[in-house]
């Protein structure tokens, strides 16, 4: 996004802001079914829930993979309105409620919308087969994390040998076993943890098929990275890796889907702060801006993500830090950036944080969460 429009709108809506621009969230979109379009999107709600993005993708022909019951209302509320169909594929077509672990209140709320849900152990399968019999399952594997920037494998997933069991024992219950899915980690910059993950949902799909049970989905979970620096390799050699591997390993009337978050969203938003305070310190400037790592770089700890600070203003670069506007001394939001020297009340931004920052955003120490604007052009 080009900074005189951040700064026209820094002016209008004061800091701290952050600016989604939808354009974006569509071209990502469209990159993504271009690259893999055998492949339903199901965008991962908690990267960023803001309902103006949902109704964006609602509308660009998007999915959802929710994980709490809010999460699936706020997608059921903004798309329930154009059911082409009988209500039960209508919602398995537009959402997966894909969090393994539900409490039995959710279930229970969950049931009557006859959902799609996942699960990985044997006392979940007990929960659904008494809170929500009506649902549709997707038995998550557990799948090499290797190198991704955010790790799920020690969370989620059940182990490729008990997977069958897993599987016999939904049908056993009375349940339909639909599905088989994974994740490889968020930010997955190692391509081969998709073709091993492949790889064993086709050999736990043909063992199940030799016990006598077809699985007829296949979601292949999120991780799609974002190009956050020059090393991350091309989505595009992404896709044709995972394509290649669907063709070698799948029948083709195999239903499959994909739950990227970060892919869709990182790119669309930026975040602008104000220089709140300057001092010098341990022999470097020191800038503290109105945004924190409680809000907006909430991303610096839940996402191991780390964003560059850019300025408006022209100048030499000097190394400095940049401290969030909280009284907590872990509120550091880059131990060294280079900046050219910066007055009090001058602008800074951060590029390609839509993905897990103010979807994170508290209200610690009073401070209000930075005010969002949608620029749909
Ligand atoms: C968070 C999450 C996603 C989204 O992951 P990204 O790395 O942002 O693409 C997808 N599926 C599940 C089950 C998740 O928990």
């Amino acid at each position: 996004m080009n900074g005189r429009l951040l700064q026209t709108l820094a002016r209008e809506h004061g800091t701290p802001l952050v600016i989604i621009d939808h354009e974006v969230i569509r071209r990502n979109y469209a990159t993504f079914k271009r690259r893999l379009p055998k492949v339903q999107a199901y965008f991962a709600v908690k990267a960023n829930p803001a309902a103006e993005i949902i109704r964006t993708l609602y509308d660009a022909g998007a999915s959802f993979d929710v994980a709490s019951f809010p999460e699936f209302l706020a997608v059921y509320e903004n798309i329930k309105r154009l059911p082409a169909k009988q209500r039960q594929d209508f919602i398995w077509d537009k959402i997966i409620y894909a969090n393994p672990i539900k409490p039995k209140e959710t279930l229970q709320a969950l049931d009557e919308y006859k959902p799609l849900i996942t699960y990985d152990n044997i006392d979940e399968l007990r929960k659904i087969k008494r809170y929500a019999p009506h649902a549709g399952l997707v038995l998550r594997l557990r799948v090499p994390n290797t190198g991704s920037m955010v790790e799920l494998s020690s969370k989620f997933g059940c182990d490729a040998s008990e997977a069958v069991d897993l599987i016999l024992e939904g049908f056993k219950a009375g349940l339909v076993v639909e599905g088989l899915s994974f994740h490889v980690g968020s930010q997955c910059t190692n391509f081969e943890n998709f073709v091993h993950a492949l790889n064993i949902a086709a050999a736990v799909m043909e063992e199940a098929r030799s016990r006598g049970r077809e699985i007829k989905i296949l979601d292949i979970g999120g991780g799609f990275p974002v190009p956050y620096d020059s090393h991350v390799k091309p989505f595009s050699l992404l896709a044709k890796k995972i394509a290649a591997e669907i063709d070698r390993l799948f029948a083709p009337d195999i239903e499959i889907l994909a739950e990227p978050g970060r892919f869709l969203v990182a790119t669309a938003a930026t975040a602008v702060a104000r220089v709140i305070g300057k001092t010098f310190r341990d022999g470097r400037t020191c800038y503290y801006v109105d945004d924190s790592v409680y809000h907006t770089f909430s991303g610096i700890v839940f996402d191991h993500c780390q964003y560059r600070i850019h300025t408006f203003k022209k100048g030499e670069p000097e190394i400095c830090t940049v401290f969030g506007q909280t009284c907590d001394g872990m509120d550091v939001i880059a131990q060294a950036e280079q900046l050219p020297p910066l007055d009090i009340e001058d602008l800074v931004y951060s590029k390609d944080i839509g993905a897990y920052s103010s979807a994170s955003s508290t209200w610690f120490n009073g401070f209000a969460p930075a005010k969002i604007v949608h620029v749909n052009r």
